[in-house]
């Protein structure tokens, strides 16, 4: 079905006052990744359930297992096999979130899709209220956390930083404090896909393509059980990502640091000149010299780092590897085939 028909319906029949007489022809997705996450997972499965139970909606839950060792997999198999309504995409091995959720959307057949997390920190219970927002004419409700529960000092202040340096940064507006949990209408979830880039940003992406956005505020709750798959050392690795991929203005930054330390050292020779014809040359400033170096010899690398981080980037898009590789999808209905551009490597089980 045509997201975008689904849309001007739905306008329509607010302008109108028509209620919708077929709401549930619309199907409607939920994409989880999951990476190791048994201990949690039967409990997330029993609440999410209990909510889509209660709208209007055809509904499926497409897992994404990104290499999980701990019997998630086998447990999503067996429910896979058993329930219509539960699929499981499994990933060849990890492959990160953000390329477990691209697999995700790649494979949902919604006219929406839902992105949440398996460890309830995204509570399944606001659902009702994203689909209200999509039929008021969003393509994207970003859920935006107005408070997170259980989250250290550390992680909350970096968090509170970082999306404010990216927003300073980038062109984008990235709306702050917002994670991965969100809705998205077919024509984003189609539009996304058209975005061919391996380095997967998600938040960036979703903000890169625009379309009609709306904002709910929530409160994040702490996870239900098991443990963050994020260290801080890859939170910082995800924070790089975001910069050097939608913003050049460090690269343009280094160009006019450059051009400051040559501006001084120009000033400098020109005021050491002066100094020696007014008043000799005694051997001296040994302590000027050695801070000068340092400091010109740690800006040249920070620079040719940066420049690095770049040029790594470039590198990985031109050998154009595919974002994930699926292993095995399962399902009771024989999986169809949505997209041609799915990297199948393993069969289907139906
Ligand atoms: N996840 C994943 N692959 C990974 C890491 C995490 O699919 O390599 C999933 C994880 O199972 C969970 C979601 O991404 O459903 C969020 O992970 P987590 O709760 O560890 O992140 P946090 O909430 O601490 O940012
Ligand atoms: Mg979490």
């Amino acid at each position: 079905m045509n997201a975008s028909l689904d849309n001007s319906r739905f306008r329509a029949q607010i302008e109108s006052g028509i209620p919708d007489i077929h709401p549930s022809r619309l199907l409607l997705s939920i994409v989880v990744p999951v990476f190791n996450e048994r201990s949690v997972i039967q409990l997330f499965i029993a609440r999410l359930y209990t909510v889509l139970l209660q709208i209007d909606y055809k509904f499926e839950i497409v897992f994404v297992d990104d290499g999980s060792t701990d019997g998630t997999t086998e447990f999503l198999q067996k429910l896979a096999f058993r329930h219509g309504y539960i699929r499981l995409v499994k990933l060849s091995r990890n492959f990160g979130k953000e390329a477990a959720m691209t697999a995700g959307l790649d494979r949902a057949h919604g006219d929406a899709v839902i992105l949440i997390d398996a460890d309830l920190q995204d509570p399944p219970e606001l659902i009702p209220d994203m689909i209200a927002a999509w039929q008021r004419g969003a393509d994207t409700v970003v859920m935006r956390r107005s408070s997170r529960a259980g989250e250290s000092f550390l992680k909350r202040a970096s968090a509170h930083c970082f999306y404010r340096l990216l927003n300073f940064l980038s062109e984008l507006s990235i709306p702050e404090d917002t994670g991965d949990f969100r809705l998205l209408s077919r024509r984003a979830v189609d539009t996304l896909s058209t975005l061919p880039e391996r380095s997967r940003y998600m938040k960036g992406l979703f903000a890169w393509i625009g379309l009609p956005v709306e904002i709910i505020n929530y409160n994040r709750a702490p996870r239900a059980a098991g443990e963050t798959k994020w260290s801080f050392l890859g939170l910082c690795r995800l924070a790089m990502e975001g910069i050097v991929s939608f913003s050049t203005i460090p690269l343009r930054a280094v160009t006019w640091l450059g051009g400051i330390a040559a501006l001084g050292s120009v000033a400098f020779g020109i005021w050491v000149v002066c100094k020696t014809f007014l008043f000799g040359e005694p051997v001296s400033g040994y302590p000027s010299i050695i801070v000068t170096v340092t400091f010109i010899g740690g800006v040249q690398l920070i620079s040719i780092g940066l420049l690095g981080e770049y040029m790594a980037r470039i590198y990985v898009e031109s050998k154009q590897r595919p974002i994930y590789v699926i292993q095995d999808e399962y399902s009771v209905n024989p999986v169809t085939q949505r997209d041609a551009s799915a990297f199948n490597a393993g069969g289907h089980h139906a």
